[in-house]
Formats: structure tokens, sequence, C-alpha cells
């Protein structure tokens, strides 16, 4: 049997497994682990749970990307001026907004 991955043979001795209908050898595959978060009995995914240290982490966090959309406003404006660059800027002053909206309601929090 060859393997759907490197095309070699696959030694009939040899661990290999099996994906679906294909077959892969060992070098093909490895194993890899992803971390799950399971929220009030809810499964969500790495990338869906931001875990923060602090409100102060939070808040950093929010103020780096209020700054890096602000450094990309600036590189669009120096850009040709066409749609893409428009909507660009459009989205990430949008974004910015969001954002200081966010900021806002953590003031509170913040000086507890
Ligand atoms: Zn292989």
């Amino acid at each position: 049997m060859e393997c759907c991955g490197c095309r070699i043979g696959i030694n009939k001795e040899y661990n290999f497994y099996k994906v679906g209908d294909d077959f892969y050898c060992e070098n093909c595959v490895e194993e890899d682990y992803i971390t799950y978060y399971s929220v009030c009995g809810e499964h969500y995914e790495e990338d869906e749970v931001e875990a923060y240290n602090g409100v102060s982490d939070l808040i950093k966090r929010i103020n780096m990307n209020i700054e890096y959309r602000k450094r990309r406003i600036e590189y669009c404006q120096k850009q040709e001026k066409n749609e893409f660059n428009k909507s660009e800027i459009l989205y990430n002053q949008d974004k910015i907004k969001e954002l200081e909206k966010e900021l806002e309601e953590l003031k509170d929090w913040e000086s507890d």
C-alpha cells in the first residue's frame, strides 16, 4: 500500500494511519493536541476564548489593538486613493470606535 502523503510504499509490518479511505505512513502523521475550553458546560475551541491576566491586561491589549489600527489607517492614507484603501480606513475607524467604547465600559471595573 502506498502512502497518500509521501507516495512511498508502507511496509506491511509497520504502523500506519487511515484517514477516510486514505492510508498514511508514520512519517506523514503527527499527533497534535488541541485545547478546548469548557465554559459553563459549553465547549469552545482555543481561538474562540481569550484569556486575560486581570483587567489591566485586557486594557493593555485593547490599546495595542487601537495603536495597530491607527498605524494601519496612516499606512492606507499614504497609499493611492482607491476603493480598497478607503474601505480599509473606514473599517479600522469603526473598529477603533468599538474598542474605545469597550475601554470606556471597562473604566468602572478598573477603578474598583
Ligand atoms: Zn508518508
